[in-house]
């Protein structure tokens, strides 16, 4: 750059020129070389061609320009790309406006993208007598790559590349609303793919292997669907995949057995032939809902069902006969919640001293009341839980509530006035978790003796595994906790549990005491049971006494204690402190 050249451009760039351009400290042609970004100034000839008059190394470099002392130029000798026109544009407008302008505009350059910015100054020539345009050149593209960088993070899965939950979902949104607003004769349709047994790839051969598997996994689904299908990756074992337009639901299915059939080769996994073998569920807008997020869930219900029905298979969602089984589902999840939210409550039934009409003990049994459905029968929630295995926490939880309780009423009454609470406990909880455990965890954490605390567990539990619960229950007792055969008299009763089974109490279900009649044969089967249980040393509790006739049988029959609605429902916690208290509402005063 020439020396006037470069005063006539250091007195533009800078806000102080005279001090720049006087400056005896600084030479102005080594300032503007130095700049970090590109300065040109730009003529506009009277037949409108833009000229590059001036221009430091870094335009020079940008624009492809070797030789300096070539200048003037004429912007469309050096550069004939589509964006010197927006260029051009923005010199002419600077000129005939006299106003500053800012330009965003991306320059290929040796097949690389540059992302500059502009701005542009008019500047009065004394010299020349005309307006020159003044044009700064800096170039974001480091900053440009590494925000698409961040985008394409967000919005894709690092391991397979594939879009990920956040884009799978815009995706399926726009094209949701895409259909939504036009007439076109097709859906789109949402397929969840879930890989059976990965676990097991990823215990077998490790973490790294599993991811490889995974990346190939990727490529198997993408051979296997459209190209204009969108697939991604949901979660760990999880894909998705977006049919966009669906004219009827049997593309989507041969889709379906496409990806089963792929799935029928052996995987390489370091020279181990590897078989596995996906679910995939599938809901269209056709079969189920229209809004997205609920695509997503019914494909995702249709899933599971197809992994409940042995894996390897498709089931599509069916908005009708799914229903029902959905409610299900949502019961679960939000009894999971629920559970997890402490949102159920015990409530205590009195065990009652027929003889003398003392409080016993209590029942705990548990209680749900659900914000949309009201109270749900443990009936109705316990099956579920057991099914579901959220037996698991909730009985851990019904454990850790009742000695909640019994530490409340002891601040209250004295340990020595307390009654021992029973804590219902279900086969299945036997099976998945350590409940001697459990038991001994709790009593020692509330700092309570066994004898406060007694399980309930009925004879179908007990026929699950009964040398497993056997074992188990031996330990508990050995905590002092006493053990009582729930429902009896109903399902398989055997009178070898009696005297077989490790335990201190039989509970004699409501449906035998119902049929109770003076001389029936249940009156005669209990008498018997009733004189056995007594020579074995068992306690015995009637249940479900709903009037003075049930109370009566029992009393003759020589049974001790009595639970039913006769003497209380199942009441609150507070309501059974008062009873602990001693106010006892089925206690009549004595007469007079
Ligand atoms: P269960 O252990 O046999 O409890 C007695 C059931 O009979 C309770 O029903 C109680 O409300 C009801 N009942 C008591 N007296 C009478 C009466 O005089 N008449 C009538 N008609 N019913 C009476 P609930 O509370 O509905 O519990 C049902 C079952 O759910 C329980 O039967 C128990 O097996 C199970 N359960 C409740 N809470 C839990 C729990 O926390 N864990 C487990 N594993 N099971 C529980
Ligand atoms: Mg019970
Ligand atoms: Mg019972």
């Amino acid at each position: 750059m020439s020396e006037s050249a470069a005063n006539v451009l250091s007195s533009h760039v800078s806000d102080r020129p005279n001090r720049v351009a006087n400056s005896r400290m600084v030479d102005a042609t080594q300032v503007l070389e130095a700049l970090p970004f590109g300065v040109i100034c730009f003529d506009v000839r009277e037949d409108g061609e833009v000229m590059i008059s001036e221009a430091n190394a870094q335009a020079l470099s940008l624009f492809d320009i070797i030789n300096q002392d070539a200048l003037p130029l004429a912007i469309s000798s050096v550069w004939r790309e589509k964006d010197v026109e927006k260029l051009c544009d923005s010199v002419r407008r600077t000129q005939s406006r006299r106003q500053a302008t800012t330009l965003e505009w991306i320059k290929t350059r040796d097949n690389h993208e540059h992302y500059l910015t502009s701005h542009f100054k008019p500047i009065f020539n004394d010299i020349l007598g005309t307006y020159q345009i003044l044009c700064t050149i800096e170039d974001h593209t480091a900053e440009k790559l590494a925000e698409k960088n961040i985008m394409h993070h967000a919005f894709h899965d690092a391991l397979t590349g594939q879009p990920n939950r956040v884009l799978f979902r815009n995706k399926l949104e726009e094209t949701v609303m895409n259909g939504q607003r036009s007439d076109q004769p097709f859906g789109c349709a949402v397929l969840i793919v879930n890989i059976d047994r990965f676990q097991q790839i990823n215990e077998s051969f490790g973490h790294s292997a599993g991811d490889r598997f995974l990346i190939s996994m990727a490529s198997t689904l993408r051979r296997c669907i459209d190209s204009g299908d969108i697939l991604a990756r949901l979660s760990g074992d999880e894909f998705a995949v977006l049919v966009p337009r669906m004219t009827a639901i049997e593309s989507v299915i041969s889709t379906c057995e496409r990806i089963h059939d792929a799935m029928r080769q052996p995987y390489d996994l370091d020279g181990n032939e590897v078989f596995t073998s996906v679910s995939i569920g599938v809901a269209s807008t056709i079969s189920s809902a229209t809004h997205p997020e609920d695509l997503i869930r019914d494909a995702d219900f249709a899933m599971h069902r197809a992994k409940l029905a042995g894996k390897a298979r498709t089931e599509i969602y069916q908005r009708e006969s799914h229903q029902e089984a959905r409610s299900q589902f949502h019961l679960e999840t939000e009894l999971r919640r629920a559970v997890e939210r402490e949102e159920l409550q015990l409530y205590y039934q009195p065990i009652i001293d027929v003889r003398t009409a003392e409080l016993h003990g209590f029942e705990a049994l548990t209680r749900w009341k659900h914000k949309d459905h009201g109270f749900v029968s443990p009936v109705e929630f316990i099956q579920l839980a057991e099914e579901t295995g959220i037996i698991v926490p909730l009985g851990r939880w019904a454990f850790e509530a009742a000695c909640t309780c019994l530490k409340h009423w002891e601040m209250e009454v004295g340990q020595d006035r307390l009654v021992p609470i029973n804590v219902n406990v279900s086969g299945v909880q036997f099976a998945r978790d350590d409940v001697a455990k459990v038991v001994e965890e709790v009593l020692e954490k509330y700092d309570l003796p066994g004898h406060l605390l007694r399980i309930e567990l009925t004879e179908s539990s007990i026929m699950a595994n009964p040398e497993r619960i056997s074992e188990t229950l031996k330990k508990i007792r050995a905590l002092g906790v006493k053990v009582a055969l729930d429902d009896f008299g109903t399902g398989y009763s055997s009178l070898n549990y009696l005297h077989q089974f490790p335990m201190d109490i039989i509970k004699i279900d409501r449906v035998f005491i119902n049929q109770l009649e003076r001389g029936n044969p249940q009156h005669k089967i209990l008498d018997m049971i009733g004189m056995l249980a007594r020579s074995l040393g068992h306690e015995v509790v009637a249940e479900g006494l709903e009037d003075m006739d049930h109370i009566d049988m029992v009393t003759e029959m020589g049974f001790a204690f009595a639970q039913g609605f006769y003497y209380s429902a199942p009441v609150s916690s507070s309501d059974a402190s008062e009873m602990v208290r001693g106010k006892l509402p089925w206690a009549k005063p004595p007469t007079p």
